[in-house]
């Protein structure tokens, strides 16, 4: 029933001096970051993070919240879902068949956004990468590119 499991959060996060609301709360808030930093964005992380590179993670105060934010290098790296952001590939080609329109019509919102963000954090002085979900699948590839995009910058 919709209505006591409302309840009964509304009870978990008011009750902080019950324990058992503690580490109800707390798994949460794991659930909150595991969804946070998951899949793509955290493989592209691990593999910027043992190229030696320190950054900070996404970082709300940067125009479209960057996945990973290299202040010392003023360089930052957008994590791209292929079909979200329309990437042309063959993930990114792939539209629903049930409300089709409603679905172009939000992507090519996002890829508006994405050009826009862009634009705005290359007048701020940023260097913009973007790493596509479906480059993961060739990880070697990935690296090497990576590298040669970062290269200047060690
Ligand atoms: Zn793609």
């Amino acid at each position: 029933m919709p209505l006591s499991k409302r309840s009964k959060r509304t009870q978990v996060s008011k009750s902080n001096s019950d324990p058992s609301a503690v580490s109800a709360q707390r798994s949460e808030t794991m659930r909150a970051v595991k969804a946070f930093d998951t899949g793509p964005e955290r493989v592209v992380r691990s593999i910027v993070h043992r190229m030696g590179f320190r950054f900070r993670l996404s970082n709300s105060t940067l125009p479209g919240k960057p996945d990973i934010v290299m202040r010392r290098h003023r360089t930052v790296i957008f994590v791209h879902g292929c079909f979200w952001h329309g990437h042309a590939c063959r993930r990114g080609a792939r539209t629903p068949k049930n409300n089709r329109d409603y679905w172009l019509a939000k992507i090519g919102r996002n890829k508006a956004r994405d050009v826009k963000v862009c634009d705005s954090l290359r007048n701020l002085g940023w260097r913009v990468l973007v790493v596509w979900e479906c480059e993961l699948q060739t990880k070697d590839v990935l690296i090497s590119r990576l590298r040669r995009d970062l290269e200047d910058l060690a």
